[in-house]
């Protein structure tokens, strides 16, 4: 399998130049040449199967003779030691729980896997990777627990000081060894610029080989597909649906084209909808055609506040910009705070569930594309991509119900932090940097 990017100027790599590099030479986005496919038999044959066995399934036909099947079978394995449940609220309307992982959010899926692969090709070379990332929370932490003790890879993390919660601040500042935490002192803007800055920094590339593990990267890409495959065999193997509704809590809609990739696939997905929150640049994109983003706002779903969604390069890609091809398998929806603390509320109320805001956007949206499609029947699937306890604070407040926090959670809360605090000056990322072994 080779890989080409979305601007097409970029000569076609393997999965392994694609993985380390994350951003192809051409500013675009890598993208499989061609979209592997499952025919009827192999679908069949992967019915009632485990969620890894599916998961390799689809990574052997992405990433072919690049890992050995063994080798990348026990990295499955590594990477997805927890349940990915899929619960019931009502006759059709499914609730698949991304967030049992170790940072409670769905990242945890793209992050371990993009760290196994990152480690196996490092090793390859005898390299030393290092992972610069800027963070405002979710991604830093699901690097941090992802990259956390794989060979031939280490991860420095820039956060902002003071502006992340108390948990997250936890989750990157305690997972120790090859990860490396830096508290800033500014913003998450001034952490970005500082981290742009070392990957020109013509110094630093002398010296060590850095790479970056935001959502760009296709190996953070294809792991997402797993857990649609894995929803409609669960689904057509359990209640005999298939063709089910995707509802997806988007913000830089990789999570989104990963669900686009299972349906080229071949898995039996009916549509998606693009949940979104103000944030709506996508949405807009799908009712009038034009793409016009804007700053981005503040919401109660706050790991969709992106203004400009970098996975909009691949789904415009996939669609040849054509939105109303992508209207035809896409729907978007946008829900206010409004309306997420109402749902959190009337889906407690109905089936004693608790949702995080995230996966309430979700299932806001496939309640209005339902009635829009005057049609209650056709099985849906929201997509919960954080656990509630990470927005204790919204949904406290909003059901007057304590609730209950993972002991995993509470372990960490106990662990000792660990932190260098730096000026927002670049130089001190750099010294910083240079300071590491080599
Ligand atoms: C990152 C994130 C999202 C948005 O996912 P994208 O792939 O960026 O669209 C939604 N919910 C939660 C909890 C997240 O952390």
């Amino acid at each position: 399998m080779i890989y080409f990017s979305t601007n097409t100027s970029s000569i076609p790599v393997s999965i392994k130049r694609a993985t380390l590099e994350g951003l192809a030479p051409d500013g675009g986005l890598y993208i499989p040449s061609e979209i592997p496919k499952f025919s009827p038999e192999e679908l069949a044959l992967l019915a009632g199967g485990s969620f890894n066995n599916i998961a390799l399934a689809i990574a052997k036909k992405f990433i072919g003779t690049a890992i050995p099947p063994h080798q990348l079978s026990e990295m499955i394995e590594e990477c997805y030691p927890f349940e990915t449940p899929i619960v019931s609220l009502d006759q059709n309307t499914f609730v698949e729980e991304l967030f049992h992982g170790p940072t409670l959010a769905f990242k945890d899926y793209g992050a371990r896997f993009l760290a196994r692969l990152t480690g196996y090709f490092a090793a390859e070379d005898e390299r030393l990777i290092t992972v610069l990332v800027a963070t405002s929370g979710d991604t830093g932490s699901a690097v941090a627990y992802g990259f956390q003790g794989i060979a031939n890879t280490r991860v420095v993390l820039l956060y902002p000081s003071g502006k992340v919660s108390r948990l997250q601040e936890q989750q990157l500042t305690t997972a120790g060894g090859n990860v490396y935490a830096l508290e800033v002192e500014g913003d998450f803007d001034d952490c970005q610029r500082m981290v742009k800055e070392a990957f020109v920094d013509p110094a630093l590339k002398e010296r060590l080989t850095l790479t970056s593990a935001n959502s760009i990267n296709i190996s953070r890409l294809i792991p997402q597909s797993f857990y649609y495959a894995w929803a409609t065999l669960q689904l057509k193997e359990l209640y005999g649906y298939s063709e089910p509704v995707f509802s997806v809590p988007s913000g830089n809609y990789g999570n989104l084209t990963a669900g686009i990739l299972a349906k080229k696939m071949g898995f039996p997905v009916g549509h998606f909808i693009a949940a979104s929150n103000a944030n709506d640049s996508v949405t807009r994109y799908l009712h009038e055609g034009r793409y016009e983003p804007r700053p981005t706002q503040t919401t109660l779903s706050t790991a969709m506040d992106v203004g400009n969604p970098s996975n909009f390069a691949r789904l415009r890609y996939f669609y040849r910009n054509d939105s109303v091809a992508m209207g035809r398998d896409i729907s978007g929806i946008a829900v206010s705070d409004a309306e997420t603390l109402a749902t959190i509320r009337s889906v407690y109320e109905r089936f004693g569930y608790v949702m995080d805001p995230h996966t309430a956007v979700a299932y806001r949206a496939l309640e209005q594309y339902r009635s829009s499609q005057g049609n209650n029947n056709q099985p849906g699937v929201v997509l919960s991509t954080a656990h509630p306890a990470k927005f204790l604070e919204s949904i406290e407040s909003t059901l007057a119900i304590k609730i209950a926090i993972p002991s995993r959670l509470e372990d960490l809360l106990e662990k000792k932090k660990t932190a260098t605090l730096i000026s927002s000056e670049y130089r001190e990322l750099a010294s910083f940097l240079e300071g590491l072994d080599q």
